[in-house]
């Protein structure tokens, strides 16, 4: 990083938004600073291969694809920060952001990409065992379980996803889902309950993460219509509960929605506040592709451009008619 502490954009996050903005932005000679984050290259750097982003007819491993993008940045000039912006203030321009917690940042424009992180249940026992049994992304332990038993906690499309996937290692994944009833698509819903690997369990709740101490040995379901608690053994369980966007510093500064995500203005990448723009998963609850995020990074950085000129014009009329 460099020693410069004013910058005409700051984007928040190193995901395929984050560096799709970065890109553009570097391209059109605003000289952008990127903040990795608390994962640098966001969640693309947790998936093994990706096969759904275009230009890579024999798929590209998704650590390899978030390095290609950094270093495309960086060749147009993008500067990058290790670390977290701990604090934001976006009450007047230019915005004020602090570093971990240490050194202050100005910015005329903020471009957040600062993505989504996957829900978990919240069990204590979920926590001791993550990582023992316990993941959120099956894409990237799925092959740890090759001839095993496992779970996979929720009813939507990436339960589904998450299960079928799963059937590529395990011999057995059942999906434990909380109603009868389930979110998932019908072409999704299908395609799992015609794989002779999965199997259902709906109405239950997850108790408890059973394990020896050092790993996961099965789970403690309560059948939420009769109230029985039953043991049941496996070697693993993939929570697929859905994501929570990362707007916490955000609250009370931008217009979010109910569950959290940064409002934009429609066919803009427009947040409440005039010169801040959001990206990717933060603000898109629907679709959550790389791709899509990529666009939307895209999106930032022309609007960013765009409002740094509209800015300078008017500062330019202000002088010329005093
Ligand atoms: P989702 O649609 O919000 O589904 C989350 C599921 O988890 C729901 O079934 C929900 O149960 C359950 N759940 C939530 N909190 C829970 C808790 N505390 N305990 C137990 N269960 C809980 O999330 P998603 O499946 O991640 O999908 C998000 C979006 O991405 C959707 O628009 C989806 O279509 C899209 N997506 C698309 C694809 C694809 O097309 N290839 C793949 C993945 C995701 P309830 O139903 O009871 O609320």
């Amino acid at each position: 990083m460099s020693e410069a502490t004013h910058y005409e954009v700051v984007i928040m996050g190193s995901g395929p938004a984050g560096l799709t903005a970065a890109i553009y932005a570097s391209r059109a000679n605003l000289r952008p600073l990127v903040i990795d984050g608390s994962q640098p290259g966001g969640q693309l750097t947790i998936t093994t291969e990706v096969e759904n982003f275009p230009g890579f007819a024999h798929g590209i491993m998704g650590p390899k694809l978030m390095d290609e993008m950094r270093e495309q940045a960086r060749r147009f000039g993008t500067d990058y920060a290790y670390g977290e912006i701990t604090s934001v203030d976006l009450s007047e321009r230019p915005f004020k952001l602090m570093l971990d917690g240490k050194k202050e940042l100005y910015t005329e424009t903020l471009i957040i990409a600062s993505g989504a992180t996957a829900k978990l249940l919240g069990l204590p026992s979920e926590k001791k065992y993550m990582g023992y049994g316990v993941s959120a992304c099956a894409t990237c332990d799925g092959f740890f379980y090759k001839e095993r038993e496992v779970f996979v906690v929720g009813g939507g499309d990436s339960a589904m996803e998450e299960a079928n996937f799963l059937t590529k290692y395990a011999t057995k994944v059942t999906i434990l889902h909380r109603r009868d009833e389930f979110r998932a698509s019908k072409i999704m819903l299908d395609r799992a309950r015609k794989n002779p690997k999965i199997q259902f369990m709906t109405s239950v709740g997850v108790e408890e993460i059973l394990g020896d101490g050092k790993v996961m040995t099965g789970v403690r379901l309560k059948n939420l219509k009769t109230g029985k608690v039953s043991d049941h053994a496996g070697d693993g369980i993939f929570m697929a509960i859905g994501h929570l966007p990362n707007t916490k510093l955000f609250q009370g500064q931008l217009q979010l929605d109910a569950a959290g995500y940064i409002v934009t203005k429609k066919s803009t990448t427009e947040t409440s506040v005039a010169g801040v723009f959001a990206c990717g998963d933060v603000q898109d609850s629907v679709y959550r592709q790389a791709i899509t995020a990529a666009g939307t990074g895209c999106m930032a950085a022309i609007d960013a451009e765009r409002f740094l000129e509209r800015v300078k014009a008017e500062q330019n009329d202000l002088v010329r008619q005093e």
